[in-house]
């Protein structure tokens, strides 16, 4: 745990949020700005800065996340299509620098994003 982190403390319960999947190694929750009818943020507990700092033995934690994406996509009727975005770096828009996908959906979503 990162000190300082609001997604670490978020993860640990020591900040509350409405948690919509956990399993040993990843949470989801809403965004607290949501852009979309359905915009969730799927996190590893591990603290992890961005997509960048993924090892070798993150493995089980990235598929975790998969499997995060498609049971949220179908508790939320995402059917129709969904997108996953995950910002990394200042240029890219991150602003918490702990790893999170974006889980969006629920409308048509444009592209390129901006
Ligand atoms: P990014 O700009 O990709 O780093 O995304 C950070 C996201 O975290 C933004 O969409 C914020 O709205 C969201 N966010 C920041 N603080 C919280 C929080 N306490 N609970 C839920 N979402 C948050
Ligand atoms: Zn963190």
């Amino acid at each position: 745990m990162a000190p300082d982190c609001i997604f670490c403390k978020i993860a640990a319960k020591e900040v509350a949020s409405d948690i919509v999947y956990e399993s040993d190694q990843v949470v989801a929750f809403p965004d607290i700005n949501p852009q979309a009818p359905v915009h969730l943020l799927v996190i590893p507990k591990k603290h992890i800065a961005n997509i960048g700092e993924i090892g070798s033995e993150d493995q089980d934690l990235l598929y975790q996340i998969g499997e995060a994406v498609k049971k949220l996509a179908e508790q939320y009727q995402l059917e129709d299509g969904y997108r996953l975005v995950t910002n990394c770096g200042t240029a890219a828009g991150q602003t918490v620098n702990h790893l999170h996908f974006h889980l969006l959906g629920g409308r048509n979503l444009t592209w390129p994003p901006g």
